[in-house]
C-alpha cells in the first residue's frame, strides 16, 4: 500500500459487519436496511435483466431514461434545472461519485475542508488525489459547524469545501442560514463545493436544502446522491452527480477510467423509483422517524447519552455515562457482552479526542430487531 493510503487498510464497516456475522449479533453498525425497497422497483430491475435492457455496457454517462428522471427529480424537489445530457452523470454509487469528483477537481497539494467526523471514503479519496484534508470539527452536543472557524481554516491553498448534509454519522442537517454562510465563503474565496446528499430524503424536520440552489452556487457545486438510501437498495450501487456542464465533464473524465459505466439493468429500475409518488417519500420518512424514536428511547433507557439526529438513519451516542471511555474498545467488545454491533465514531476523526467516546447505531432495521437490540443493550 502506498504511503498516501497508510492507515486506511480495512474500512470500519467491513470490520464490524464481519464481527456481526462471526458472532451472530444484531448489526446496528453498517447502514443498510434489513427490508428491501419497493417490490415493483425490484421487479423493474428483474424485468430489465430478463428483457435485455442494460445487460450490455450502458452509455458512459448513464442511460438517458435515468438521466432524465434525475433531472426531473432535482426539479420536483428543489426547483433545480439540469440538462440531462450534459449536467447529469450516473455513477457506481455515491462512493464512486465522491472519488471521481475529488480525483477530477483536486491538484496535489490542494487543501480540502471537510466536516469532521467525516464519512470514511472522504479521507481516502482526498489522499488518493494527493490533496490534504483540513477538518472542521463538529462538536457534541449540537454538532453544529462553527462557521467562524470555517472562515479561519481557508488559506490560499484551499480549493474545495466537501460538505455532507444530512450528515453521517451525527445526523446534523445544515440550515438555510448555515448553507448561505458556506456559500458566501465559497464565492468570496472562489472555492468549489462538493456536497454529499445521499440522505436527502431522510430528514425528520425542516427539510433538506441543497447548497446548489443558492445564488451563484450552481456553477461551482457538484451535488452527489444515490439510490441506496432513498430506495433501500444499497447493493445496487446506483449513484449520481448533478452539476454544471464543465464540472460534469471533469467528473465524467475520471469516472470513465474508474468503472467506465455502472450496472445497466438497475439504472432502469432507479429511473422508475425516482418517479414514485410523494406518498413513497413521506412514508419512508415517517417510518424512519418512528424507528429513530424507538432506538433513541431505548438507548437513553440503557444509559447512553443520545444526540437526537435531525436526519440520516444513524444515532450518535456518548458512552461516558455507562462508565466507558473508549468507543473502539467498546464496539469491539459489544458483540460478546450483549450481541449488538455498532460503529465507533472515532474512526471518522483526525482529532481522536473529539470522537473517542462516541458510538453510532443505525435504526434502518425492523421494529422487532430494534426492540431486541434495545433489550440486549439494557443488560449492559
Ligand atoms: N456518503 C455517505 C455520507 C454515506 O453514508 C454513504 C453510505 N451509503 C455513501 C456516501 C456511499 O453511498 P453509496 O452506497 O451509494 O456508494
Ligand atoms: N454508508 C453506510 C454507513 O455509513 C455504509 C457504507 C459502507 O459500507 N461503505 O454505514
Amino acid at each position: 500500500l502506498n504511503r498516501r493510503l497508510a492507515g486506511l487498510g480495512t474500512t470500519i464497516f467491513a470490520e464490524m459487519s464481519a464481527l456481526a456475522t462471526a458472532t451472530g449479533s444484531i448489526n446496528l453498525g453498517q447502514g443498510f436496511p434489513d427490508t428491501d425497497g419497493p417490490r415493483e422497483i425490484a421487479e423493474a430491475a428483474a424485468d430489465a435483466v430478463l428483457n435485455g435492457r442494460g445487460n450490455q455496457y450502458p452509455p458512459g454517462p448513464g442511460i438517458p431514461e435515468l438521466r432524465t428522471a434525475l433531472a426531473e427529480h432535482q426539479q420536483r424537489f428543489y426547483h433545480l434545472t439540469y440538462d440531462p445530457d450534459t449536467e447529469v452523470l450516473v455513477t457506481a454509487g455515491a462512493t464512486e461519485a465522491i472519488a471521481a469528483a475529488l480525483l477530477a477537481l483536486l491538484e496535489p497539494g490542494d487543501e480540502v475542508i471537510a466536516f469532521e467526523p467525516f464519512y470514511d471514503s472522504y479521507a481516502a479519496c482526498i489522499a488518493m488525489a494527493g490533496a490534504t484534508r483540513v477538518p472542521l470539527t463538529l462538536r457534541a452536543p449540537s454538532f453544529r459547524p462553527d462557521l467562524d472557524e470555517l472562515r479561519a481554516l481557508i488559506t490560499p491553498r484551499t480549493r474545495l469545501l466537501l460538505i455532507n448534509t444530512p450528515h453521517n454519522p451525527t445526523g446534523l442537517v445544515l440550515t438555510p442560514s448555515e448553507l448561505a454562510t458556506i456559500a458566501e465563503l465559497a464565492l468570496e474565496h472562489d472555492l468549489l463545493v462538493v456536497t454529499d446528499e445521499v440522505y436527502e430524503h431522510l430528514v425528520f424536520s425542516g427539510g433538506h436544502h441543497p447548497i446548489a440552489a443558492l445564488p451563484g452556487m450552481r456553477e461551482r457545486t457538484v451535488s452527489i446522491s444515490s439510490a441506496g438510501k432513498t430506495f433501500s437498495f444499497t447493493g445496487w450501487k446506483v449513484g449520481w452527480v448533478t452539476a454544471s456542464a464543465p464540472l460534469v465533464a471533469a467528473v465524467r473524465t475520471t469516472k470513465q477510467y474508474l468503472t467506465y459505466v455502472s450496472a445497466g439493468p438497475f439504472q432502469y429500475a432507479v429511473a422508475e423509483a425516482l418517479r414514485l409518488p410523494d406518498t413513497y417519500f413521506d412514508t419512508l420518512r415517517t417510518d424512519l422517524r418512528r424507528k429513530r424514536d424507538l432506538l433513541a428511547g431505548g438507548l437513553s433507557a440503557a444509559g447512553f447519552q443520545v444526540f437526537q439526529p435531525e436526519g440520516t438513519y444513524f444515532i450518535t451516542t456518548d458512552i461516558t455515562p455507562l462508565g466507558e471511555k473508549d468507543g473502539l474498545e467498546f464496539c469491539r467488545s459489544l458483540p460478546d457482552r450483549c450481541g449488538v454491533v455498532a460503529i465507533p465514531n472515532v474512526v471518522f476523526y483526525d482529532d481522536a479526542e473529539a470522537g473517542r467516546s462516541l458510538v453510532r447505531f443505525t435504526f434502518c432495521k425492523r421494529d422487532d430487531v430494534l426492540q431486541e437490540a434495545v433489550s440486549r443493550l439494557r443488560r449492559l
